[in-house]
């Protein structure tokens, strides 16, 4: 029996006692109009029971999401019109909470399913979740949606918003909903209805004007709601991802809080696909992927390598002067290493399969860390040689399925900048803390200004699935803990996301579009030195196991490439461009000069591209600004007899002459000072 009168409380603390049935609308309105004009949904908290993290944002859609059954004991959205009977916390969502996208997002997905059905009545509904950037609706048809179509859809769908048609929930006996289905030849509603309801069920639909959907909701109050919305492209998609099932038409969209929100996404996509690494690596002529040797396997050209080659140099000189060594380890080794590494068994399919050679099987490597701990193990270890670090940027190859390498992101071969530690237990703090320092100063130095942070920790409810005693994990979740909060930086625990073999602190840098790169890594392991019966002799004269941590924070060579291509457009600063200063002799008598000024820049260690074609100057100064070089120098009789250079800066244009001693100067000292001005 429902009480008469159920307790509400809200954000602020206070209580309201109202009658049974009462909507989060109806309190919304109480407190104020504008607030309910501004609520999107409500989010009903139960007020008994431990709270659980509700993860509705941001998550890949899963089906269950949208028509399970809702977990009583979590934080649930709910419709603004939903009677409330029992006793909650509540809390109205407005457009401030992240969730509320998701679930204009979700309705926009209904806006397109109610336009499909009035132009093409004779479709079939699938499902139409809300995505990270949107939501698609899988509809099946006989003919496949052309662009004409789908105009012709997103102008239906103004309609739909224009007749702000509420969202109602209804709801319908199973058995009822599924003979209507099965009636229809609904094959698709007939599977969900079936897989995520059980018999005796009432399933909920949501009905806008004559359109009615199977849906869990929650949905915004009326089609008026969904502002900003827009048709973005249509995928063929097999029905349950079966290749021998009917194909579906998979119509993706988005939709924003606002006109200005959407500019400002698309406004985003543009200048993402301008900046696509892909494409500026061949106008710039960085790098390849050459079909003849294979996908996933990168070829560095010469104005690539360059740039790889200051970043390695940077990296092995920062590793020497922080006290790791340096060593190089094969690209293959026996089969036999894999098995004691254990790689053979968890890792084998991310393996190139094995070599046969007289002598035994060989596997090309996919880590590195096996080879250093057989040098950490090549010599007896006493508690004064750590803590021991090893570095190298060690060529490693994976085996991807084909059809998944994109770019300099996704390959089957890179280079890590691989380090891994032996330490005592007492020292993994200090060296936790170095290594976050060292984390730092890549960011920095190369031009990132922000990075998140995530420690992910073992769950200690599941002991099985991970390795290392309880007295391991604390300590190693503890130290990791301790070193962040020595070094004030903000950071989200992740518990359960540890691997098997210890916790780890991931660093996502945040590059100039606000997107979000995983790069660096601080990984404990509490099971290479177990398998490979790593010892040291401590203080006290006995043998001991020695804390092992591995670490990358490039993460990969050419990854951290790619993201530095998309980050600086591909202009580079001064000190990264592969060519910094263009030359630009203005006819053929200067040409001598030409050859001075190259000379003088060279022996100053600056990086310089003569431009001698029988071309325009016009042509070759455009030219060299299309490769992004950060300097071009024009020169002619007056520049000559002078002894001066005409400057030309990127993003500047003309700025004017100056003698050339002092434009090397000016040079030096920003490469010297890595500096981001240019
Ligand atoms: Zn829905
Ligand atoms: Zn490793």
């Amino acid at each position: 029996m429902d009480k008469q009168t159920i307790a509400v409380h809200l954000p602020d603390g206070a209580v309201r006692e109202v009658p049974s049935g009462t909507t989060p609308l109806e309190i919304a309105n109480s407190i104020s109009p504008r607030l309910a004009a501004a609520s999107v949904v409500a989010r009903l908290i139960p007020l008994t029971g431990a709270v659980k993290e509700n993860h509705a944002a941001g998550e890949e859609p899963a089906e269950a999401a949208m028509y399970a059954a809702e977990d009583a004991s979590a934080p649930r959205l709910v419709d603004l019109t939903t009677p409330l009977t029992a006793d909650t916390r509540l809390e109205l969502v407005t457009e401030k909470d992240p969730e509320a996208l998701t679930v204009v997002r979700h309705s926009a997905a209904h806006v397109l399913a109610t336009a499909v059905l009035e132009l093409f009545p004779e479709t079939k509904l699938g499902h139409g979740p809300a995505t990270d950037s949107g939501f698609f609706y899988d509809f099946y048809r006989e003919t496949p949606f052309t662009p004409e179509d789908l105009a012709a859809i997103e102008a239906k769908m103004a309609e739909v918003v224009a007749r702000d048609e509420k969202f109602v929930r209804e709801y319908e006996p199973r058995e009822q909903a599924l003979a209507e289905f099965d009636r229809d030849g609904d094959f698709m509603k007939t599977h969900f209805v079936t897989k995520f309801t059980v018999p005796g069920d009432e399933v909920s639909f949501y009905r806008n004007g004559k359109f009615i959907d199977f849906c869990r909701g929650p949905h915004v109050p009326s089609t008026g709601r969904v502002k900003a919305v827009k048709v973005t492209k249509v995928a063929g998609a097999y029905w349950l991802g079966d290749e021998k099932n009917p194909q579906l038409q998979r119509v993706y969209g988005t939709a924003f809080f606002s006109k200005k929100d959407m500019d400002a996404h698309f406004a985003r996509l543009e200048e993402a696909a301008k900046r696509d690494h892909r494409l500026l690596g061949k106008q710039l002529d960085l790098f390849s992927i050459q079909e003849l040797a294979g996908a996933g396997l990168i070829f560095w050209h010469p104005k690539g390598a360059m740039i790889r080659k200051i970043m390695e140099d940077w990296m092995r000189e920062e590793c020497l002067r922080r006290g790791y060594q340096l060593v190089y380890t094969p690209h293959v080794a026996r089969v036999n290493l894999w098995q004691t590494s254990g790689h053979e068994g968890f890792y084998a399919q991310n393996m190139f399969t094995p070599m046969e050679l007289d002598d035994a099987n060989y596997r090309l490597k996919p880590m590195n860390c096996p080879f250093h701990i057989l040098i950490y193990k090549n010599s007896p270890k006493s508690y004064r040689d750590l803590p021991a670090r090893y570095a190298e940027l060690g060529n490693v190859y994976r085996y991807e399925r084909s059809g998944t390498m994109h770019g300099l992101l996704r390959v089957r071969g890179f280079t890590q900048d691989d380090a891994h530690i032996f330490c005592t237990p007492g020292q993994i703090e200090d060296e936790v803390v170095a290594c976050i320092d060292f984390a730092e100063a890549v960011l920095h130095t190369f031009g990132f200004k922000e990075f998140k942070v995530e420690l992910s920790t073992w769950d200690p409810n599941d002991r099985a699935h991970y390795a290392g005693s309880d007295e391991n994990w604390n300590l190693a979740v503890g130290s990791l803990q301790r070193a962040l909060d020595r070094k004030g930086i903000a950071y989200k625990t992740i518990s359960g996301e540890a691997a098997f073999y210890g916790p780890k602190i991931d660093v996502k840098l945040v590059d100039v579009l606000g997107r979000l790169w995983q790069l660096s890594t601080v990984q404990f392991d509490f099971n290479l030195p177990a398998r490979f019966e790593l010892e040291y002799v401590g203080e006290d004269g006995e043998r001991h196991q020695p804390v092992m941590v591995h670490r990358a924070l490039f993460g990969s060579v050419e990854r951290f490439f790619g993201v530095l291509i998309e980050h600086y457009a591909g202009a580079f600063p001064l000190w990264l461009a592969p060519v910094q200063v263009g030359l630009v002799p203005i006819s053929e008598r200067h040409k001598d000069y030409a050859q001075k000024v190259e000379a003088e820049l060279k022996a100053a260690g600056i990086r310089v591209e003569v431009d001698d074609r029988n071309e325009k100057m016009n042509a070759k100064i455009r030219d060299l600004a299309n490769q992004k070089t950060p300097y071009i120098l024009v020169f002619g009789d007056k520049e000559e007899a002078a002894g001066t250079v005409s400057v030309r800066t990127r993003g500047k244009g003309d700025q004017g002459s100056m003698p050339l001693a002092d434009f090397i100067a000016k040079c030096k000292a920003l490469v010297e000072g890595k500096s981001m001005e240019l």
